[in-house]
């Protein structure tokens, strides 16, 4: 019988792909997929240290795998991701149930890894100097949508953060290597693609130098791609040419992930994000003037150290005055290697909290409004499958990103439909189908 391996992945979309590459690597030593923790031969968590509350879930998950390597002796347990970086073997001190710890930088050495711990070994490898590896990995039975990175770590520095402690210095993969495998993905059948980065504007081929704006118009051109979507951008690195590429690609949708965090310049400056709330509004009234029907994603921090209430207010004005489609908001919390960590004027759990409250209230409000306003139109969904909940009901993703689900029979999936909005609720929209395109090509 086949050995089965198990991944457990927490936090971002970077750590989403990650784990694909992983589950790839397995495959080709013979690891098939596991029905879950349980019955697995082999247990990867892929973590994620970027706030507290995720870093908390992958250790209380950790805890609860001694069961499972009690029962069962030969099961082979590694953490990888930002909190294998950041820990290193010291994890392996602390948790002796584990066999293995990889960082961010070895992942193209997993099966090494696991080869080692199979022979009893238990080692650490948290080196971070790896390039994004240039191996194609296609997953055996891909969906209709993928991830494609195109850049590893961020120069940036950001003062709350701990990416680029622990995932490096920003690295480009050279765009052939991106463009093989978002041909290799649509070829299967793959017909959206996101491409990931935690700047994506700051995206350099080091080969020809092509920036991100040139490598999206050359995915454009692929003939069996239907759509691109990308994320991070960086207001301060988002330039005239990616908006142009955005308003003027036909197969890039028009929905941008722009994180503004704060509203307040001081809290702005304290966070070393490199703008000011009035050029960050900039960059918004230039992109809504290029491309009317964009939908704005935002993330914004509550309670970063000393923000005053004022400062607080002037974040709740600037999400008044952007309107953000959909909003991820958090609590501040202290990071390790971080600046912003050693800062003065910590606010209390309950103040955070009460701020993130009034924060996600606002956003409620402003979320059902703008999705009140979709109805009457007539958009275009790319249809994934039968919705979670509702009888009948199909489901997919419009040009803009917004959740859309719709009366139709199953065969609708992987096509193209026209669905008229006819209401708006606060996480997704409901519409009935006008009509359906192409049918998905294997
Ligand atoms: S841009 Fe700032 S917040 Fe984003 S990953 Fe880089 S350091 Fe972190």
């Amino acid at each position: 019988m086949s050995k089965t391996a198990h991944i457990a992945t927490f936090g971002c979309q970077m750590n989403a792909y990650d784990s694909e590459r992983m589950a790839g690597l397995l495959a080709k030593m013979g690891y098939a997929r596991a029905q879950g923790p349980d019955t697995a031969d082999l247990i990867i968590l892929n973590t994620c240290s970027v706030r507290q509350r995720a870093e908390q879930k992958v250790y209380s998950y950790v805890g609860e795998l001694k069961r499972l390597k009690a029962a069962n002796p030969d099961l082979i347990i590694g953490v990888g991701g930002c909190v294998a970086q950041q820990e290193g073997a010291s994890l392996l001190k602390r948790l002796r149930h584990l066999d293995f710890v990889f960082g961010t930088g070895a992942l193209e050495r997993l099966p090494e890894l696991v080869s080692q711990a199979a022979e009893g070994y238990r080692m650490a490898d948290t080196g971070l100097d790896a390039a994004p590896s240039p191996e194609i990995i296609v997953p055996a039975r891909p969906g209709l949508k993928a991830l494609v990175t195109v850049m590893t770590g961020c120069d940036n520095f950001c003062s709350y953060c701990v990416v680029p402690h622990v995932r490096g210095r920003e690295r480009s993969r050279p765009a052939d290597q991106v463009l093989a495998e978002v041909s290799a993905l649509s070829r299967a059948g793959v017909r959206e693609v996101t491409l990931l980065g935690q700047n994506v504007n700051s995206y350099q081929d080091p080969d020809s130098g092509l920036d991100f704006a040139g490598l999206l118009e050359r995915v454009n051109q692929l003939p069996e791609l239907w759509r691109i979507r990308f994320t991070t951008s960086h207001p301060k690195d988002l330039g005239p040419r990616l908006m142009e590429a955005l308003a003027g690609l036909d197969k890039v949708m028009e929905q941008l992930h722009l994180p503004a965090q704060s509203g307040s310049d001081r809290v702005l400056q304290a966070m070393n994000r490199g703008y000011t709330r009035a050029q960050y509004l900039e960059r918004v009234a230039e992109l809504r003037a290029l491309l009317p029907g964009l939908a704005l994603g935002g993330d914004i921090i509550a309670g970063f150290p000393g923000e005053s209430e004022d400062e607080f207010n002037e974040t709740l004005s600037l999400l008044a005055e952007v309107r953000y489609d959909f909003l991820y908001s958090f609590m501040y919390s202290d990071r390790p290697f971080t600046r912003a960590g050693r800062l003065s004027g910590k606010l209390s759990e309950e103040a955070k909290r009460e701020r993130l409250v009034r924060l996600q209230a606002l956003q409620r409000e402003i979320g059902l409004e703008e999705h009140g306003a979709q109805v009457g139109r007539v958009v275009e969904v790319l249809v994934e499958g039968p919705a979670k909940k509702g009888e009948g009901l199909m489901s997919g993703r419009c040009r803009a990103g917004r959740a859309v689900n719709f009366p139709g029979p199953p065969e609708l999936a992987g096509r193209l439909a026209r669905v008229r909005i006819t209401e708006g609720r606060e996480h997704s929209l409901l519409g009935e189908l006008e009509s359906a395109g192409e049918v998905k090509k294997p």
